[in-house]
This record gives C-alpha cells, sequence and structure tokens, in this order.
C-alpha cells in the first residue's frame, strides 16, 4: 500500500492535494517573484534560472488552479523543476562554469532546496517510490560532489565547501531515513484504519442488500428516539414485509428469492431522503426510518413506497406485493413501544389482505380498522 497525503486519503477526487500543491507552488513562485524584482541582479546563473521558474511555476500554477493538468501530474512537475534547478545549479559549480560553491548563502540556499526535495518526493510518489526518488537525487548530489566529501572525511580540507558538502551528505543520510519511518507509520495507521472502517462497515450493514442492518438499525431507532423526545420532533416508523414471499422462494427458489430482496431495496432506496435511514429487519422485512416526517407524510411516503414496489413487476418472478405499517413518535413513547405500534399496524395491513399501508398515529388511538394498538390486548397470533 502505498502512503498518500492525508488530505488524499481523506478526498478520493484529491482536492485536497490540489488545494495543497495550489498553496505550496503560489508560495514558492511569490517568494522568487519578490526576489528577483527587488534584486537588481542575482548574478549570472540565477538571472537566468528566476525568471525561467516564474514562468513555469506560473503555467503550473494556472494549470493546477483550472484544473488543465490531472493532480497525479502537478507534483511530479514540481519537484522537477525543484531538483532540475538545484542540479543544475550543482553542475554549473562542479564544472567550474559558475564559481563554486563557497559563500554562506549560497551553500545554505542549496542545503534547503535539495532538503525540499526529499520530502516532496514521498508525498508526490508515496512511500516506496519516494524512497527510490529520494536516494536518486541523493546519489547524484554524492556523485557530483563525493571527492569532496572524502577530502572533509581524510581531513585534506583542500576544497572550502568540503565541510558543508559533508554535513550535507551526512545531515540528508539522517533526513531521508527519518522521513521513511515516519511514511512507514503513516502507511501502518492508514491501513489499520482501513480496516477498522471495514469491519465496522461489515457489522453494521447487511451483506446481502448492502442497507443497514438489524444492529445499525436498532442504534439509530434508540438515538433517534432520544433526539425526538428531546427536541420535540417528529419520527415515523415504517415497517415493510414483503407479501407471501414464502411461495416466491419456493416457486422460483431461493436464489431469485435474493434477487427479489435485493431489487426491493433498490426500490425503496429510490423514495428514501437522505435524512431517512432503511434498512433490513430480518428476513423479508425492511425498516424505515423518517426523522422530521410526521404521520401523514409518512404515510404518503409508505404509499410511494407500496407503488414502487407493486407497479412495476420484478425480473423473472412477476408482481411482488409488500404490506406496510406506520407508527410515528408519540409523546410517552420509548422506541420498544414505538416498534410495537409499527407492528401491529403492519400485522393489520396483513390481516386486512395485504399490499397496503396502515399507520398507527400515537399510543392510545385505535387505527383505521378498529383494531386497538395496545400490544396486551393484541390476540396472540398479533404479537410477532
Ligand atoms: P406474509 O405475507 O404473511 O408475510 O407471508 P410470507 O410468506 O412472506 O411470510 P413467512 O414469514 O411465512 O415467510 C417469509 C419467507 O421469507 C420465508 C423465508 O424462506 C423467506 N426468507 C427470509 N429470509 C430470506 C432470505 O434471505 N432470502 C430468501 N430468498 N428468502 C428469505
Ligand atoms: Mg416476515
Ligand atoms: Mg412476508
Amino acid at each position: 500500500m502505498q502512503v498518500r497525503l492525508p488530505s488524499d486519503v481523506h478526498d478520493a477526487n484529491g482536492a485536497g492535494l490540489r488545494r495543497a500543491y495550489l498553496v505550496s507552488i503560489a508560495i514558492i513562485w511569490s517568494s522568487a517573484a519578490i526576489v528577483w524584482v527587488l534584486n537588481g541582479t542575482l548574478g549570472p546563473f540565477l538571472d537566468v534560472a528566476v525568471p525561467a521558474l516564474l514562468v513555469y511555476l506560473g503555467l503550473l500554477l494556472i494549470g493546477c488552479w483550472r484544473r488543465l493538468i490531472p493532480v497525479r501530474v502537478v507534483g511530479p512537475l514540481a519537484l522537477l523543476a525543484l531538483v532540475a534547478v538545484v542540479f543544475s545549479r550543482l553542475v554549473l559549480w562542479r564544472l567550474g562554469i559558475l564559481p563554486d560553491v563557497g559563500s554562506l548563502g549560497d551553500s545554505m540556499s542549496l542545503a534547503v532546496q535539495l532538503a525540499v526535495s526529499f520530502p516532496v518526493a514521498f508525498v508526490v510518489f508515496g512511500t516506496r517510490r519516494g524512497l527510490q526518488v529520494s536516494l536518486l537525487i541523493y546519489l547524484v548530489f554524492i556523485g557530483l560532489y563525493g571527492n569532496v566529501i572524502v577530502d572533509a572525511l581524510l581531513g585534506r580540507g583542500s576544497h572550502p565547501g568540503s565541510p558543508v558538502a559533508l554535513s550535507m551528505a551526512v545531515s540528508y543520510a539522517v533526513l531521508i531515513t527519518m522521513i521513511r519511518l515516519l511514511a512507514s507509520r503513516l502507511e501502518q495507521l492508514t491501513r489499520e484504519r482501513a480496516r477498522a472502517d471495514m469491519l465496522a462497515e461489515q457489522a453494521t450493514t447487511d451483506p446481502l442488500t448492502g442497507v443497514a442492518n438489524r444492529r445499525r438499525l436498532d442504534d439509530e431507532l434508540g438515538r433517534l428516539v432520544a433526539q425526538s423526545r428531546r427536541y420535540d420532533q417528529p419520527l415515523s416508523l415504517i415497517l415493510i414485509d414483503l407479501d407471501l414471499f414464502k411461495a416466491v422462494n419456493d416457486d422460483h427458489g431461493h436464489a431469485i428469492g435474493d434477487q427479489v430482496l435485493v431489487e426491493t431495496v433498490r426500490r425503496l432506496a429510490a423514495q428514501v431522503r437522505d435524512a431517512d435511514l432503511l434498512g433490513r429487519w430480518g428476513g423479508e422485512e425492511f425498516l424505515l426510518l423518517a426523522p422530521n416526517t410526521g404521520h401523514v407524510a409518512a404515510c404518503a411516503l409508505a404509499e410511494r413506497c407500496r407503488q414502487a414496489i407493486a407497479e412495476t413487476p420484478m425480473p423473472t418472478v412477476g408482481q411482488v406485493t409488500a404490506s406496510f405499517g406506520v407508527a410515528t413518535h408519540a409523546a410517552d413513547d420509548d422506541s420498544r413501544s414505538l416498534m410495537r405500534r409499527a407492528d401491529l399496524a403492519l400485522y393489520t395491513a396483513k390481516a386486512e389482505g395485504r399490499d397496503r399501508v396502515i399507520g398507527l398515529p400515537d399510543i392510545n388511538a385505535r387505527d383505521v380498522t378498529g383494531v386497538t394498538s395496545d400490544p396486551e390486548r393484541l390476540p396472540e397470533e398479533g404479537r410477532r
């Protein structure tokens, strides 16, 4: 697994990474522009390199900002500019075309620019590639200044830049090792988090239909009832049971039955709002939690769901219908009493002939068919 910037981990389309590149390139571009404007001349190399860099980074900035350049290309292009400037300066110094690294300012700017290229390489390319690119940059540096570094190690000191080059070589080795260590740690954390997310997802999702499972529905129901009580907001439950589903299995087999369950969920999901929670309560029963939904609106929603299932034949099996029980949170309700009322409403819908919506608005109400909503007075077969 490759490590990416944390922003990229959280933001699948790379918008966070694009923002990070935009800010970084804008900072480099502005500081280079200020240096160029404020200084009359910067020396033979920078007088050419800085305007070239301004044009290159300016184009990169516009391309990144206007989304003309894919975000995965922006990083390598920025790193290329950084490395090109540093190494062309080093090569020119080495070839004697520029005065050699001697001044404190020159060595400091070179040291910092090279040092920055290592974390940038890890961010742009991920852990494994980032390490390879960093080592490549490091080796080119050693290749150019190896003999100077050896001079410093042997105490020959024939070159004024020897101690600086030696200190850079040692510091970069430590820097690359530390970044590699941090990147691996981040990689491990990312892997652990992805695994924890996956387990959490599995623990709360029904594997067949992909909607919430009973555990999640139970948790959310408790939470929503508490919220509804506290803020006096309406909350409705819609309990859904496919009609005569045993016959579907008997006639077409369990696999086709499973497909009907998946198609049912697809149709129900198309009717619900983002704030609603649809889940599989068990077998061929589904539960829809509708926060901020009063009884009339919940019955209308249930009716739309009923039509979505019944009015278009299912593949292979033809028409399938479902019965709906609707209950709405009342002052003294807890999640158990609310659920029992939805169950009772569903039982009534079944008893009345299936393929219909029955609502029981509050604890003491009698439903439209006159069946009591008091579960204690419910006939034995109605207590499911
Ligand atoms: P009713 O209208 O009274 O609800 O009749 P029904 O046949 O739907 O009710 P019953 O409770 O007798 O049968 C439910 C059936 O649902 C029985 C069981 O085989 C089927 N079932 C439960 N879970 C699954 C599942 O995961 N896949 C499939 N294919 N069938 C399931
Ligand atoms: Mg059932
Ligand atoms: Mg059924």
